[in-house]
């Protein structure tokens, strides 16, 4: 079959080698020029493109992305440790603070990849340039989709600023900013449905390499995240001992409107003794990066169980972000990719089949992950608000039932269970609500939580001491 695929980031990537492996003919057609740099640093010094200026923010490879990695491209996997990305088994994210640290039957599967995105997708780009069957052609754009007239009408190629292109099958993966639903009107189908819920939060990120010899506060795989009374902050272990500390604040907090400025942002991380330490040991390679526009969606294709086309799929970002701080984008890209080819193998052919199967698969696959970011996301921007602007408070949670992702992660530092339960969730190996249901996890989480409250994992700034970093006087 021949497949166009539109974007060439990790989405449109993924499923072009997967794609191509299978023996279809595939061609990746994305708006940017998509260079192959010679080298990871290379790779890293051009990383910034304005379509996709999520490449110099902080990733992490969670769990369900390694594995599916590690099963359906070995030599993508392979090929990221041979470029200097680091694994950091479990073990290796135990606080101090967690008195058990014996192992556990599983703990293997809860590994992730602590990479720059940059040398993420660099290796990425290395296996699709090295495939057979597939093409990427960058400084392409796709303007608009090629259809034959029907109830739904198919997809039979799209238009690009460089002219038609056929296929038997247009995957999206334009990412967050797809222009799908215009391009389906265009055609005379109806847009997708798409559901949104607030992320709230802007990113501030800057890179950092590791002094040689340095005596590190913690391991180079490190990632503490830490939700602070008034806003996020986080370590990221990458490749080639290389870090990314980001500073999240809400995105309507005026007060952090100056953190772009590499002396306000050192300022603010020297308020945090934890950040502060790792900042004595290493320099800073990059600016600050800053990135808003942040929204969790989920976009579905099929409404009232009838595909709005046939011959479109998508995948990727077009389908489902979420709020970074859970670092789920690239799992879910993969996960949307493996299911796409898998839907290939058995559909017999039939687009309107394959249309209602991979939708059924957003469903298992991906919604539960959407739904449980939009929770997770209201009751922290709420509970911001609150201690920021004087908001009222969320109502706290039900004493009795599921857990919360908050009581799992403020039991996690303390309890092997809770631990284990909250990087199954942030590995992405069950879905979210049945981590929360599972009676032991209940049990532990509720009995730490009593034992220890619930505070975050780093000493954070006093009120004073954050609006000082910011400069603001506390009179302002
Ligand atoms: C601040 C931040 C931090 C993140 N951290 C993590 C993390 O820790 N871990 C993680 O797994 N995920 C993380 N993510 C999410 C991750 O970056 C995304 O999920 C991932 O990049 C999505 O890939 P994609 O291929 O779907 O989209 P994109 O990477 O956006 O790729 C889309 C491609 O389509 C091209 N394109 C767009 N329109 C057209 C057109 N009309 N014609 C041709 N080409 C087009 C673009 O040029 C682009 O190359 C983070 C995101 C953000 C914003």
């Amino acid at each position: 079959m021949r497949v166009v695929i539109i974007g060439g980031g990790a989405a449109g990537l993924f499923a072009s080698v997967l794609l191509a492996r299978d023996g279809h003919e595939v061609v990746v057609l994305d708006r940017d020029r998509l260079d192959l740099a010679g080298d990871v640093e290379s790779a890293s010094a051009s990383a910034f493109r304005a379509t996709a200026p999520q490449l110099v923010q902080p990733h992490v490879v969670l769990a369900l992305c390694r594995e599916l990695l590690l099963q359906r491209l070995p030599d993508v996997h392979a090929g990221l440790l041979e470029a200097g990305v680091a694994e950091a088994v479990l073990a290796t994210q135990q606080p101090p603070s967690l008195t058990d640290r014996s192992g556990r039957p599983g703990d293997e599967r809860l590994t992730m990849l602590m990479t720059r995105r940059s040398t993420f997708d660099w290796v990425l780009r290395r296996a699709a340039e090295d495939q057979s069957g597939l093409v990427v052609q960058g400084g392409v754009r796709v303007t608009g989709l090629l259809a034959e007239p029907g109830e739904p009408p198919r997809i039979v190629g799209v238009r690009t600023d460089h002219g038609e292109v056929g296929a038997d099958l247009v995957i999206d993966a334009a990412g967050r900013r797809s222009p799908v639903d215009d391009w389906l009107t265009a055609v005379g189908a109806p847009p997708s449905v798409m559901a949104s819920a607030e992320c709230g939060v802007a990113y501030f990120a800057r890179h950092y390499r590791l002094r040689p010899g340095a005596d590190l506060p913690g391991l180079p795989t490190t990632r503490v995240v830490a939700g602070l009374d008034e806003f996020t902050v986080g370590i990221w272990g990458a490749d080639n001992a290389t870090m990314v500390v980001a500073v999240v604040p809400l995105v309507e907090d005026r007060r952090f409107r100056g953190v772009q400025d590499p002396e306000v942002f050192t300022a603010v991380l020297r308020t945090i003794p934890y950040y502060a330490a790792w900042l004595d040991v290493m320099d800073p390679i990059t600016h600050v990066f800053p990135m808003a526009g942040l929204h969790n969606t989920l976009r579905r294709f099929v409404v009232d169980g009838r595909p709005l086309a046939l011959g479109l799929l998508a995948i990727g970002d077009t389908v489902c972000t979420t709020n970074p701080t859970l670092g789920r984008g690239l799992s879910l890209a993969l996960r949307g990719a493996v299911d796409l080819v898998d839907t290939l193998r058995t559909d017999a052919g039939d687009p309107y089949a394959r249309a209602l199967t991979m939708d059924h698969l957003v469903v298992e696959h991906i919604a539960p992950f959407y739904a449980d970011q939009a929770v997770i996301d209201s009751t922290r921007l709420a509970m911001l608000r609150h201690r920021i602007s004087g908001a009222p408070a969320p109502s706290p949670p039900p004493a009795t039932g599921p857990v919360t992702y908050a009581q799992l992660r403020a039991a996690a530092p303390f309890d092997p269970v809770a631990f284990r339960g909250f990087w199954t969730v942030m590995g992405m190996l069950r879905r979210p609500d049945e981590v929360y249901r599972d009676p032991e996890v209940i049990e532990h989480t509720r009995a730490t939580i009593r034992a220890h409250g619930m505070q975050p994992p780093v000493v954070q700034p006093t009120h004073e001491q954050l609006l000082g970093a910011l400069r603001m006087s506390v009179a302002v």
